[in-house]
């Protein structure tokens, strides 16, 4: 039987599970939201994922649907409560609005874990998410591979075999003779590795959703419009090099890879484009216009020589263009746009001294104001090899942020925000996400699986290997 207690609506504790139940409810008390109310469970039959509303509605959803669902049945059954029991998990979970507790995990018992809305709850989320790992990783092996971004959550990049940058992610998932490469990044991200998978490799992503932003300000056919247009004042076949970064989807690679062009990332960007300037006397940087003009700076482009093509006002300046060195994509970071000039003004008042390190996808203003400017493997590695009590305000996404904070305790980190900037793409994913994609491999099934057609690629794949290369020398 369920019950209620004072504090708040808990499992029926059993045996041994009581003492732990307490200590556990110490470390986590429970927070109630205004006007909630408490509700009585009862006991729902294996397998069953049930949503009552207190004037008894109910629905019912397959039981590994459940993480996906529960938030949203929570928020659409407002002031409901939810009992689910997902065999694969092996665990009960109870989720009531208005209550958030994480319970232990004790042997033989049913695990009641009640959280609410808008209340983090990351214990409970955390030994979801271990014991499903676990669970496939003995029963996978190295056929699996889990792969986080920093700016992943902390759980996830937890469970993960590798935590890096898109870059490395990339060459561990071309490396690995694994049969499921588990992507937890962004979509983009997964295509790549999808792209440079071996045969009979499957990339699958936990959230077929976690688009980005700035992959997103470029298609295909918006690519090939601007190719006609500038074809009114040059050859573009002849005179430019398309260059990608990689956070754009794999048609734009296939573009980039057809005409010769090749992808970089932000650590490789300065070199990618000398390369590219090697061959041809412009090129056409996408979509990160941000990225292109700090690298134009550090290679000594001139800001006469440079251009940016807006594809929603597509109009084109005939002469500039036709002076044009550098042809810039309006795309940026819905993240890193964030952070401005005051920013590091601020800290540059308040703490002054604190060195400021930001990412290269930041504005140029505030590039120019920094101490230091980097990929975000050179934000970490400049951080963790600093000397104890060093101080630095950093200008990338907070994810990142905080866990350099947490892992470095002997120097101090913080964001250059006041309102540190996130990922809402980055954060979709959790744990329950990647319970369900373990859950179903251990099942045998195959969930979200990326897929890119041959014809794109082909030419996608030519444009990573160019970039891989061009890095590698
Ligand atoms: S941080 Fe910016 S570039 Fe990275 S996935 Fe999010 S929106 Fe895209």
């Amino acid at each position: 039987m369920w019950g209620e207690t004072d504090k708040g609506v808990l499992g029926q504790p059993l045996g041994a599970g009581a003492a732990l139940e307490e200590e556990a409810v110490g470390k986590c008390p429970p927070q109630r939201e205004e006007g909630a109310e408490r509700v009585t469970v009862g006991k729902f039959p294996e397998g069953y994922f049930e949503g009552l509303t207190r004037e008894g509605g109910s629905r019912e959803a397959k039981p590994d649907h459940l993480a996906r669902d529960s938030s949203r049945t929570i928020t659409s059954f407002s002031r409901s409560f939810v009992v689910a029991n997902t065999s694969y998990l092996g665990h009960c979970h109870r989720i009531v609005k208005g209550f958030a507790m994480c319970l232990p995990w004790v042997p033989g018992y049913v695990r009641p874990a009640v959280r609410a809305r808008g209340v983090k709850c990351e214990a409970m989320e955390r030994i979801v998410v271990t014991d499903v790992v676990a669970e496939a990783r003995r029963a996978l092996g190295e056929r699996l591979l889990i792969l986080a971004h920093h700016y992943q959550r902390d759980e996830i990049v937890e469970a993960a075999d590798y935590r890096g940058d898109s870059l490395e992610l990339s060459r561990r998932a071309a490396a690995s003779d694994a049969r499921w490469i588990v992507f937890c990044g962004v979509h983009f991200m997964a295509e790549t590795a999808a792209v440079l998978a071996k045969e009979g490799q499957r990339v699958l992503i936990p959230r077929e959703d976690a688009g980005c932003f700035l992959a997103h300000s470029i298609d295909y056919p918006s690519l090939m419009e601007l190719w006609r247009v500038l074809s009114d004042v040059m050859d573009p076949d002849e005179e430019v090099i398309p260059v990608a970064y990689v956070n754009t989807t794999a048609d734009v690679k296939a573009f980039v890879g057809e005409k010769g062009g090749a992808c970089c990332t932000s650590s490789s960007a300065e070199t990618v484009l000398r390369w590219a300037f090697s061959r041809r006397p412009r090129v056409l940087f996408v979509p990160d216009q941000y990225l292109g003009r700090n690298t134009a700076r550090r290679l000594g482009i001139p800001e006469e020589e440079i251009v940016v093509w807006d594809p929603r006002f597509p109009d084109l300046d005939r002469e500039r263009f036709a002076r044009a060195r550098l042809i810039l994509w309006r795309g940026t970071c819905n993240v890193h746009v964030r952070f401005l000039p005051e920013d590091v003004r601020r800290v540059r008042r308040e703490r002054p001294e604190a060195k400021v390190i930001v990412h290269p996808e930041c504005r140029p203003e505030v590039v120019e104001l920094a101490d230091e400017v980097g990929s975000t493997s050179y934000i970490i590695k400049t951080v963790t090899t600093s000397p104890p009590g060093s101080v630095w305000a950093v200008g990338t996404e907070e994810r990142l942020v905080s866990r350099l904070a947490k892992e470095n305790p002997e120097v101090e980190v913080f964001s250059l925000a006041e309102v540190p900037p996130f990922c809402s793409y980055m954060s979709l994913t959790r744990p329950e996400d990647l319970g369900a994609i373990l859950g179903g491999l251990l099942s045998g099934e195959e969930r979200n699986v990326v897929e890119v057609p041959p014809e794109i690629r082909e030419p996608a794949r030519l444009s990573l290997e160019r970039m891989l290369e061009i890095t590698s020398k």
